[in-house]
């Protein structure tokens, strides 16, 4: 049984983000703490299942994760990661590019940080970026960010190839609930080090920044490497939506324990 389905984009569907409610908790088994007790158990699957890719050693996962400031890509590292071994985890954050990368394609950071076989490679921010912040701040040309979506889907379809299978999530938060999230980093000391002044520029870019999400999202969602827009107001339900599609595309995948090395029976250990 597929609960990914819900949340997935299908390929060459329309993407209108104003009509997804971020407050749905479609599909949840229950209330907030049933919610929460049914990640846990989740969350212990998706230790065993890492644990398998790790030993199969053979193909790889990566998980994108992009949001608005605020949107909660921190946090759902956080939650979901929880109890997986770290030695089968990367997780990468993409910055403005320093000199060294803008010397390179866009893609050349990100193609670094592709996690090996035996991995689950988590995307702090992305590739994506290339044709968000860049598009909607004007960092690069049309003629030079447009072409980025065909870049993107032939870069992805190359790693699937290669044996990384690709979740890209979207968390999708309100206009409202980025003001909660960003006067609470204004409001606690031990917050005040995620507020970034240019995140309120960003903010007064919603409507652009919505719009090059829906066309990044609708231009890129494949069967090779689907998005799943996540309504993310709620943070125990965007974290329990992110464990279902990971244990439901590592079931898929059905990493294996290698066969063991031949006998192993004579074998005793005095
Ligand atoms: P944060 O994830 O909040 O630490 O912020 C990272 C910042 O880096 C965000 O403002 C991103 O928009 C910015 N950023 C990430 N990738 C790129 C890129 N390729 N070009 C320009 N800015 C980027
Ligand atoms: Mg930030």
């Amino acid at each position: 049984m597929s609960e990914s389905h819900r949340w997935r984009v299908k390929p060459g569907s329309k993407v209108d983000l104003s009509d997804i409610d971020t407050r749905d908790p479609a599909g949840a088994p229950g209330d907030k703490d049933a919610t929460v007790a049914a990640s846990a158990a989740l969350m212990d699957r998706l230790r065993v299942l890492q644990e398998r890719l790790y030993a199969e050693d053979r193909r790889s996962v990566l998980v994108v994760l992009q949001a608005m400031d605020a949107g909660g890509k921190d946090g759902t590292v956080k939650h979901v990661f929880t109890g997986v071994n770290p030695a089968g985890v990367s997780v990468s954050s993409f910055k403005a590019p320093s000199h060294k990368e803008l010397a390179h394609d866009f893609l050349w950071r990100v193609h670094l940080r592709v996690p090996e076989r035996g991995q689950i490679g988590v995307f702090n921010r992305s590739h994506y970026e290339d044709v968000l912040v860049v598009r909607v701040d004007g960092l690069a040309p049309e003629s030079v960010w447009r072409p980025r979506y065909e870049a993107i889907a032939d870069f992805e379809r190359n790693l699937a190839r290669e044996g990384t299978t690709i979740v890209k999530f979207f968390l999708h938060i309100s206009k409202e609930e980025q003001a909660e999230r960003l006067q609470a980093r204004l409001d606690d000391p031990e917050k005040h080090w995620k507020f970034n002044p240019a995140d309120l520029e960003a903010r007064d870019q919603w409507d652009d920044y919505q719009d090059a999400y829906a066309e990044a999202i609708e231009r890129t969602s494949t069967d090779d490497a689907p998005w799943f827009v996540v309504p993310a107001d709620r943070k125990w339900y965007r974290n329990w939506v992110v464990s279902t599609v990971l244990v439901e595309t590592l079931e898929r995948l059905d990493p294996r324990f290698p066969d063991p090395p031949e006998g192993l029976d004579g074998f005793t250990i005095e």
